[in-house]
């Protein structure tokens, strides 16, 4: 039997709204489904299972990304209808958000985070709904199913048809996009939001038809060599410890990203190699685009980097992994974050209540 669906739309006031939800999913339109630049597993995945899924209620769905994705995330089925924004197609997409009668916005929590796709969807006349499990959700939509406590967007996407009563919908390549979700914000089931749900939702969707195997290969095992160089070029020159505090990063300059023909994707997971040294409780990677530095920030135990991004680095996400952004050069954003550390360690040896806090 599949598990029960733990959460409901919150808060309190959306409590009533699952049966408005339910006659707008019964009547086919037209949907397009968004989700945060730079899509990982998670966004890509849930946005195209949550696209199967309503493909198969009859609606006519687009699933529009803010920016491209990793090559890794290009197998999940429905990929090649996705819609990547871009100045040309500013005209056309524009369009469709403005003709769509239901607008998803996934696995993110403030219409910043979806570049100038944000106005688009704040102007449309169709019903938003936001499914995420990021912190501080911004206020923007007609109905809300948000979950701090929930592993992945993915899951809440499994939650979700099963509360419409539609479980038996998900069939295997809808499986496979959730599962992928699931495994990769679970940080392959090991970090501490891999729940006993998470691993009944999984259970379910594997019994669906997903292959574990098969999920697990594309999204790790697909490594470019100018990736692992990469990597191997990030930690042999490019990694700073201080155990006085407890912190690791990785800083790659703008020409080490030219040098090994760097891709979109291709630095995610460095920032855990850094969290890996015994000893580490925050770790950080700086990304030194040309244009501005992109911060990974990670965590153990209840040090929130989602506070240190959103206070210091114009970012958010969650307690434990959250990322951030400067218009700093690099050497100065790095200067920015050393110059914390020790504010930072106080806040991790003591606990204070405003690091540890969840919101
Ligand atoms: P990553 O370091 O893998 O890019 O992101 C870690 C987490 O923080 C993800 O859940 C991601 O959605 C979130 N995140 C990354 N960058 C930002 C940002 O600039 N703003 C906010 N609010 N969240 C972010
Ligand atoms: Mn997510």
């Amino acid at each position: 039997m599949a598990p029960v669906p733990r959460r409901l739309f919150l808060p309190k006031q959306y409590m009533k709204k699952i049966e408005k939800f339910k006659m707008l999913i019964e009547q086919p339109g037209r949907v397009v489904i968004t989700t945060h630049q730079k899509p990982d597993a998670d966004a890509l995945g849930s946005s195209l299972g949550l696209a199967g899924f309503l493909k198969k209620k009859g609606h006519e769905v687009c699933v529009i990304t803010p920016t491209d994705y990793p090559n890794f995330l290009h197998w999940m089925s429905g990929d090649e209808d996705v819609v990547v924004y871009s100045a040309e197609k500013e005209k056309e997409i524009g369009q469709i958000v403005e003709k769509a009668d239901l607008v998803f916005c996934l696995d993110f929590s403030s219409l910043d985070r979806i570049n100038e796709l944000g106005e688009m969807v704040r102007n449309t006349q169709g019903k938003k709904v936001l499914i995420d499990h990021h912190l501080q959700p911004e206020d923007f939509a007609d109905f809300i199913k948000w979950d701090i406590k929930a592993a992945a967007t993915a899951e809440l996407i499994y939650d979700l048809i099963v509360q419409l009563g539609e479980g038996h919908l998900i069939d295997k390549d809808i499986a496979e996009c959730l599962y992928a979700g699931i495994m990769t914000d679970t940080g392959n089931f090991k970090h501490p939001n891999t729940t006993e749900n998470v691993f009944a939702v999984c259970g379910e969707l594997v019994k669906l038809g997903a292959d574990v195997s098969k999920v697990s290969r594309n999204i790790y095992d697909s490594n470019s060599v100018g990736r692992l160089r990469l990597l191997g070029h990030a930690l042999s020159e490019r990694l700073t410890v201080f155990p006085e505090y407890k912190t690791a990063f990785i800083a790659l300059h703008q020409k080490d990203l030219q040098r090994f023909n760097a891709q979109t994707g291709d630095t995610e997971g460095f920032v855990n190699y850094a969290l890996s040294i015994t000893g580490v409780r925050l770790a950080a990677l700086f990304s030194d685009s040309g244009d501005i530095i992109k911060i990974s920030f990670r965590s153990t135990g209840d040090f929130s980097v989602n506070e240190l991004a959103r206070k210091y680095f114009n970012g958010g996400g969650h307690k434990n992994a959250a990322g951030g952004r400067s218009e700093l050069p690099l050497e100065e954003t790095i200067n920015k974050f050393t110059n914390l550390l020790p504010e930072c360690f106080e806040a991790m040896e003591q606990n204070k209540m405003s690091y540890a806090k969840d919101i």
